[in-house]
């Protein structure tokens, strides 16, 4: 049997004991087909995930499968109940997902989460923008018996009507300046936990790469990413502390997985009795959204970081189990020893970014526009050029910040920029040749400064 060269270099040393097939002999395929359904990716698959982009591997039901089980130690964080079930202190690994329905299509949002649900997910987020996500979600609430999550954006306020019909509220500590702006923040956080702890909730307090508190950030160097996440994250958990609400946990989510291994790394050593929620945001299309993510995962979980997890896939609503499906997995295979990476992605490739998309898309060809985009720009694969598709006017403009190119989607426009600079608004049908212009044009200069 061949063997991937990368499991004999020093570079894979955490593969040893793994063997991969014969790459001729197995031929690639890509994993959607496997979920059409919403069915498991088939344990006899592997991959190898040594080789950027990736190929995939698939093994021979009679080859061995099994690695080295891993015997890991988790950080001894502080158990916190969500609704059936309890995170942290030990406790199997939660796996969760989002919808992306529009909350107020109760009927699609109920077939979704129950969905999310029956494949397995321990807890389902839902958005929550207005007084009629609000009201939808009660009703959602009557016919689910998930355990529901939902996620305050801008309009913290609403927590005293989502509380009572969730066993967990998340809010962006990023989000909190925009309304009431004289209102010092450690306020309307008291406000969100008080409606929190009278409802019998959970807290997670998620941080965002691409949503820091501005007040924070400029204490950092703009280079510095890590910096202000992680004192964004800390001032909360001070401040929670301080008001006696322990019932928490945190999350630090970034698009580039090696910046997420870093920053949860740097939050364990400083906060160990926290439990934390681990994501890659914005993962992408599979199958390169869950290696992204496996490559996260595999850093965290392996050293005993992370109590629970979500695998954010820009998926289309019919196969969003695959989060679900895909997270578990993952989470055995490492525990089985079935590690499949040890690779930092390569910055000298093109890398696309998507949301996994949720209830704010207000335009679902967005999915299909992702998919397109990652095709159109195929030839630019051998240039360090990063470029983020993102779903909806919320938060698509602040995250699209960081790529070389970014688009965000409105109901009839999408809007290209270059880094932080709007280029302008295209109608779905003219979007790719205007990108494919600026895409040429970034290529051209990456040309010209290498040749200088
Ligand atoms: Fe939802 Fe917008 Fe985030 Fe995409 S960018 S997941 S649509 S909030």
């Amino acid at each position: 049997m061949a063997v991937c060269s990368l499991v004999s270099t020093p570079k894979c040393s955490i593969l040893a004991g793994w063997r991969w097939g014969n790459r001729n002999r197995f031929p690639t395929r890509n994993p959607a087909e496997f979920n059409q359904k919403g069915n498991d990716l088939p344990r006899e698959t592997t991959r190898c995930w040594g080789i950027w982009p990736p190929a995939i591997y698939y093994r021979q039901p009679s080859e061995p499968t099994e690695g080295i089980p891993m015997q890991i130690q988790r950080n001894p964080t502080r158990s916190v109940r969500v609704g059936s079930i309890t995170v942290g202190a030990g406790h199997p690994i939660a796996v969760q997902s989002m919808t992306a329905t529009h909350t107020t299509d109760i009927p699609a949002t109920v077939a979704l989460v129950n969905d999310l649900h029956h494949a397995g997910a321990d807890v389902v987020r839902i958005a929550v923008d207005s007084d009629k996500d609000a009201a939808a979600l009660a009703e959602i609430r009557k016919q689910t018996s998930a355990n529901l999550s939902v996620d305050l954006q801008e309009n913290y306020r609403l927590v005293t009507q989502v509380a009572p019909h969730v066993n967990k509220v998340r809010y962006n500590p990023g989000h909190l300046y925009h309304h009431e702006k004289s209102k010092p923040w450690q306020d309307k956080v008291k406000f969100i936990i008080e409606a929190a702890a009278a409802n019998d909730c959970a807290i997670r307090v998620g941080v965002n790469c691409g949503s820091v508190d501005p007040a924070i950030k400029d204490k950092f160097d703009p280079h510095d990413s890590i910096g202000p996440m992680l004192a964004s994250a800390t001032e909360h958990c001070e401040l929670l502390d301080s008001i006696g609400f322990n019932r928490y946990v945190v999350s630090l989510k970034d698009s580039d997985p090696s910046k997420v291994v870093e920053v949860n790394q740097r939050f364990a050593q400083l906060r160990p009795d926290v439990p934390l929620h681990l994501g890659v945001t914005e993962a992408g299309l599979p199958p390169d959204g869950i290696i992204k993510t496996r490559i996260a995962f595999e850093q965290l979980i392996g050293r005993g970081i992370g109590d629970t997890i979500r695998v954010s896939l820009t998926v289309p609503n019919s196969q969003k189990s695959m989060e679900i499906q895909v997270g578990r997995q993952i989470v055995d295979d490492i525990y089985a020893g079935r590690l499949r990476s040890v690779v930092a992605l390569d910055p000298s490739k093109l890398n696309i970014i998507s949301c996994p998309s949720c209830s704010r898309v207000e335009n679902e060809a967005f999915v299909e526009l992702a998919q397109q985009v990652k095709e159109m720009t195929a030839y630019a694969k051998d240039y360090a050029i990063t470029i983020a598709v993102m779903g909806c006017r919320v938060n698509g403009p602040g995250e699209t910040d960081d790529a070389d190119l970014g688009l965000w989607c409105g109901p009839a426009k999408v809007n290209l920029k270059r880094r932080s600079e709007p280029i302008g608004a295209f109608g779905y049908d003219e979007i790719l040749p205007k990108l494919r212009q600026e895409l040429d044009a970034l290529i051209a200069q990456q040309q010209s400064s290498q040749a200088s």
